[in-house]
């Protein structure tokens, strides 16, 4: 069976199609600048194609896509795509697991549009235009905060007045999802114990941790939004909420102009100045730039905060485990998170961390806690889920 996995952005659209139940990428690809100019990119059997073409809105790049389907024989006719999963941010509390998308489902979708104002009206959108051209189609959503609507309500609960959470569903969500999700039950594959302690590492240009325990999310460290927890590329996380009135009130910045700095013109680029790139960052770092060293030392310490936070809350970890751009690339990250954690009794084997992108234990033999890198595959757990409604 063929199935088609779909993240949209607001500016962009990623996309794979598989052969279900083998799990066989067929094709995948890229749609980017929608909305300014665009251009998309093929990838078909190991060789890349780019074309620029004009795209002012969602809808033309998924009928290009569509289009591109049937030029590359992917499918000779648009009935043999029997799924269509669409990652969609934010499922605010409603939506624990995957969904089948009704009319009722889209509904929602719209009125948790406050809640991911940069994230959902995208989605929303892409879910709409695939109804109307692909209609014969199972349509699935796959949120990124299903995976943590196992979190305890002491964890998700902010400080605040209660109503706060009544009224206007403030609270912690969680982020990152479907990736949290992927690792962790791999992990548990590979310590052979469905009930690991386990601690995930996603830290790419967003980032986020969880800490995981019978394959259930107890915390993580994103939040209401995605812009909580640890310091990312360009996001600060975790801030002192009385500096958006003392900027506001000292720097004569409005709160939008703030908010945006703060996700924007924050973390790694804010500190260093230079990039929001790990690489780039790594880089300063070899030349002397304290900035750069500054936002690295940063970086890692705010890691390591959650780290050792999440090694309490779970009274000790089976695995840690890194994915993500950083993670699964960065091995002086790693080292230096690692490091850190080295009165707990956590160590890692310079030589085994010496990897990127490959699923490998990198923790030495008589590491309290075995530490690995576990390449992340957010559109495998969305055709999964797909396929699995698509059969039904
Ligand atoms: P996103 O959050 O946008 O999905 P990714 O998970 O793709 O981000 O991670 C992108 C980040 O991964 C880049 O910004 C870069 O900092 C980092 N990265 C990628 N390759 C390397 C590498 N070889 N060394 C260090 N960092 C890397």
């Amino acid at each position: 069976m063929k199935v088609l996995a779909v993240n949209a952005g607001s500016s962009s659209l990623k996309f794979q199609v598989y052969e279900m139940p083998e799990e066989k990428v067929l094709i995948s690809g890229l749609f980017e600048r929608i909305g300014i100019d665009g251009s998309y990119t093929i990838k078909y059997q190991g060789e890349k194609n780019k074309k620029d073409v004009s795209l002012p809105t969602h809808k033309e790049a998924v009928q290009i896509l569509i289009e591109e389907l049937k030029n590359y024989h992917v499918v000779e006719d648009m009935a043999e795509l029997k799924g269509v999963g669409h990652r969609v941010v934010h499922g605010g509390d409603k939506y624990a697991d995957s969904v089948l998308i009704t009319d009722e489902v889209v509904k929602v979708l719209e009125d948790l549009v406050p809640l991911a104002p940069l994230h959902n009206p995208a989605n929303i959108t892409v879910i709409n235009v695939f109804r109307e051209l692909v209609p014969e189609a199972t349509q699935v959503a796959v949120f990124d905060t299903g995976f943590h609507q196992t979190m305890p309500i002491e964890n998700y609960l902010y400080p605040v007045p209660y109503e706060w959470y009544e009224k206007y569903s403030v609270r912690k969500y969680g982020f990152h999802g479907t990736s949290h999700k992927y690792v962790s039950k791999r992990c548990q594959e590979l310590l052979g114990k469905d009930d690991a302690k386990i601690i995930v590492c996603h830290i790419g240009n967003g980032g986020s941790i969880s800490a995981i325990k019978d394959g259930k999310c107890i915390d993580t460290s994103m939040g209401l939004s995605p812009n909580a927890g640890i310091m990312m590329g360009t996001r600060a996380g975790d801030i002192d909420s009385s500096m958006i009135l003392y900027m506001k009130n000292n720097a004569g910045m409005s709160v939008e102009e703030i908010d945006n700095a703060l996700n924007k013109k924050s973390g790694l680029l804010g500190i260093s100045g230079v990039s929001s790139d790990s690489r780039d960052i790594e880089d300063g770092v070899k030349e002397g730039n304290e900035r750069c060293a500054l936002a690295q030392k940063m970086y890692v310490r705010k890691i390591v905060n959650y780290i050792a936070q999440y090694y309490v809350l779970l009274g000790g970890a089976d695995a840690i485990c890194f994915t993500a751009g950083v993670g699964e690339n960065s091995k002086g990250t790693r080292s230096d998170i690692i490091s850190s954690l080295a009165c707990l009794g956590i160590k890692i084997d310079p030589v085994k961390n010496d990897v990127r992108g490959e699923e490998t234990l990198i923790s030495t033999e008589d590491s309290t806690c075995k530490v690995y890198i576990i390449p992340t595959d957010e559109e495998v757990m969305i055709a999964r889920d797909t396929y699995a409604f698509a059969q039904k």
